[in-house]
Order: structure tokens, then C-alpha cells, then sequence
């Protein structure tokens, strides 16, 4: 190939907020492919909360990643070779390449995706953080026109989205996000109908105006003290789509609820969920999502670093909200 790949390695397990120095660049081979596999030399790198959970050493939904492996991550990008059937060169993919520049497929789990639509819209909207929305929102939040919706962490890539899909839906939308500039973004661009910035210290009182009639869905990305204080707020029978619970990633003493007796007294349907066990769900989640894409029904922002030496800074900005949309690094 004349190249070498560039690959970041987990170098050490973080305890609290990862550091730089928990990540390892390493230079090695382009890897070789065999019969039944192709190349992919990735163009955007996906940067995704999830892989905090990855470098922990606890049991999870997911094994953890080893010390001195390539980090996880979804990658779009472009077959450069192929001994696959159903792989051509020049064909644009998605799929879970990690963290690096070239990755060997044996094609499991890879989507050939549309080259007239941007490639990073496929780690986004168009890909698992869209399906994630439409999922947790639509399955588990069952949403009525009329009723209330509210999303935490509301201007990032899961979030941005099930306030679009609340509106589609007739709902009243509002959204949680941390500052003046994406709670405007929120409502101006998003079109929610209003946004709560709960780094502005008036949670409680900002949140209560927001929602006059109470909350019926409350769709979670975050947990912690915004969890605590939407319960306040739950009407009787409400749904909670637990999807993640991104202020405890990096913490070192769990958050004990104050507020879990409003479960009980108003009957609320809690219900964790995690994407990748709802497959068949994929591909309609995906067709709507791409509908409404080209309806102009619903809109997207992203962040992007720079190159694969970048990615430990941002993924470690990510975490504590630097990004400011879907974060993504691109690689070519
Ligand atoms: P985002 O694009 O939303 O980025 C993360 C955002 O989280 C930050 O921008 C920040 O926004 C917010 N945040 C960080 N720390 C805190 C905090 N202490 N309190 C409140 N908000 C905080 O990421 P994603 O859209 O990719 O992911 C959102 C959530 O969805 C995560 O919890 C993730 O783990 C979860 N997820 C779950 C899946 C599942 O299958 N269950 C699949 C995909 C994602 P701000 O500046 O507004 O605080």
C-alpha cells in the first residue's frame, strides 16, 4: 500500500475523567486482507459516550476493551481493496472499524451506504445515534400528540433528534442542554418549543415553567441530578426512556436518587434500553429517519476534530459537553 496505519490503543483503564495519557498512537502495517475480507480506509471516526463505559474493566452490556487494543468506534469510509463477494472498491461503508485509518472486514455487521448523502450523516442521524432516538423514543416513550416530551443533553446526536421526532409527533418539545448558546440553538434551529439550560442553577424553577402541564415522557441521556429533578415533574402514567446516564461516566461515587418514590406514586413506566438488541427495529428506524432528512424535517450539527491524534482530546471534551452536536474526527 506504500502507507502505514496510524491506530490509537487503550493504554490504561482511567478511574474518574480519562486523561491523554490513557490512549496509546501507534504506527503499524496496512493491515493484509484474506478471502472473505476487504479493506476500509476510514474517512470520519464516530466519538461516542459509550466508550467510556468500554474502558472500564466492569461487567457491562458490552465486554470491556483490552489494554493494548484498538479503541471501538463506528467509522465511515471507503472499501480500498476487497476479496469479499459482497464488498467492491470505491464502495462507501459504515461500520465498526475503530479507531484507526485502516481496518481488515469480514463484512459483519457493515452497511453499504448512499455516496450522495454526506458520509458522517451515517454516524449520526442516519446511523445508530438516530436510530437510538427514533427507538427509545417511539417503542419505549410512546409519545401522543399533546402530551409532553422532554430530553436531556438535547442538542447532541441522540438528543437533537428525539426533540425533532417529539414535534413530528405533535408533542410539546423541551429540551435540557448545558448553556445559552445550545439551549438557542434548540428552539431556533431544532424548533423546540422551549429549552432549559440547567447549567444556569434554576433547574427546578426553569424546568417547571417549561412544562406547565407536567411531563409525560421524559427521554434520559443523562441522569443524575436532572433525573432526580424531572421526577418532580412526572404526570401519572408517564413513560422514561433510560437510554444513558452520561453524568455518572466519569464518576467515582454513584448518584443516589432523592426523588424515586414519584415512580411508585404516579405509576411511571422506567425502561432502560440499549440499541444494538433491537436489530429488526433498524431498518424501518433508518427509512423514516432518512424521510424526514430529505423533508427537511429534521436538522443536524456537528463537531469535528481534526485527524486521529485528535480523537483522545475529543472524545475526553465530549464527555463534559465541548462538543456541541454530533462529534466526529475526520481522518482523510
Ligand atoms: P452527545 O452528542 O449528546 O454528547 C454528550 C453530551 O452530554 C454533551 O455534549 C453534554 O451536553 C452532555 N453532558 C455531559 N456531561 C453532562 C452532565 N454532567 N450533565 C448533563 N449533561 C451532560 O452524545 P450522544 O448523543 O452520542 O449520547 C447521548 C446519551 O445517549 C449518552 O448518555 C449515551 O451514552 C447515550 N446513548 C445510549 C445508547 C443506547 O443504546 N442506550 C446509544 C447511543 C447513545 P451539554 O453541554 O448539554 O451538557
Amino acid at each position: 500500500m506504500g502507507e502505514t496505519n496510524l491506530q490509537i490503543l487503550l493504554a490504561r483503564r482511567p478511574t474518574g475523567a480519562p486523561q491523554e495519557s490513557d490512549f496509546r498512537l501507534v504506527e503499524t502495517a496496512v493491515p493484509e486482507i484474506g478471502d472473505g475480507q476487504f479493506l476500509v480506509r476510514s474517512h470520519y471516526l464516530s466519538l461516542d459516550p459509550y466508550m467510556r463505559g468500554r474502558m472500564n474493566e466492569a461487567k457491562s452490556y458490552a465486554k470491556p476493551a483490552q489494554l493494548g487494543e484498538v479503541m471501538v468506534g463506528g467509522a465511515v469510509g471507503e472499501v480500498a481493496a476487497s476479496r469479499h463477494p459482497k464488498f467492491r472498491p470505491g464502495d462507501k461503508v459504515v461500520g465498526a472499524f475503530g479507531w484507526q485509518l485502516y481496518a481488515a472486514s469480514d463484512g459483519v455487521g457493515v452497511r453499504v451506504v448512499d455516496p450522495g448523502i454526506p458520509l458522517p450523516a451515517y454516524l449520526g442521524v442516519l446511523g445508530m445515534p438516530g436510530v437510538t432516538a427514533h427507538i427509545g423514543l417511539l417503542d419505549f416513550g410512546e409519545p401522543k400528540a399533546g402530551e409532553t416530551v422532554v430530553v436531556s443533553a438535547a442538542s447532541g446526536a441522540v438528543g437533537a433528534v428525539v426533540g425533532q421526532i417529539a414535534r413530528i409527533r405533535g408533542c410539546r418539545a423541551v429540551g435540557i442542554a448545558g448553556g445559552p448558546d445550545k439551549c438557542r440553538y434548540v428552539v431556533e434551529e431544532l424548533g423546540l418549543d422551549a429549552c432549559v439550560d440547567y447549567k444556569a442553577g434554576r433547574l427546578w424553577e426553569d424546568l417547571s415553567q417549561a412544562t406547565p402541564q407536567g411531563i409525560d415522557v421524559y427521554f434520559d441521556n443523562v441522569g443524575g441530578e436532572i433525573l432526580d429533578t424531572v421526577l418532580r415533574r412526572v404526570n401519572p402514567f408517564a413513560r422514561i426512556p433510560l437510554c444513558g446516564l452520561i453524568s455518572q461516566y466519569n464518576a467515582t461515587e454513584p448518584y443516589a436518587l432523592k426523588n424515586a418514590g414519584a415512580l411508585l406514586v404516579n405509576r411511571v413506566k422506567l425502561q432502560g434500553f440499549i440499541v444494538s438488541d433491537h436489530l429488526p427495529r433498524w431498518k424501518a428506524a433508518l427509512a423514516d429517519l432518512a424521510q424526514w432528512l430529505s423533508e427537511g424535517k429534521i436538522k443536524y450539527r456537528e463537531t469535528v476534530a481534526e485527524g486521529l491524534r485528535s480523537a483522545p482530546s475529543a472524545f475526553i471534551g465530549m464527555l463534559s459537553g465541548k462538543n456541541f452536536g454530533k462529534q466526529l474526527v475526520k481522518l482523510i
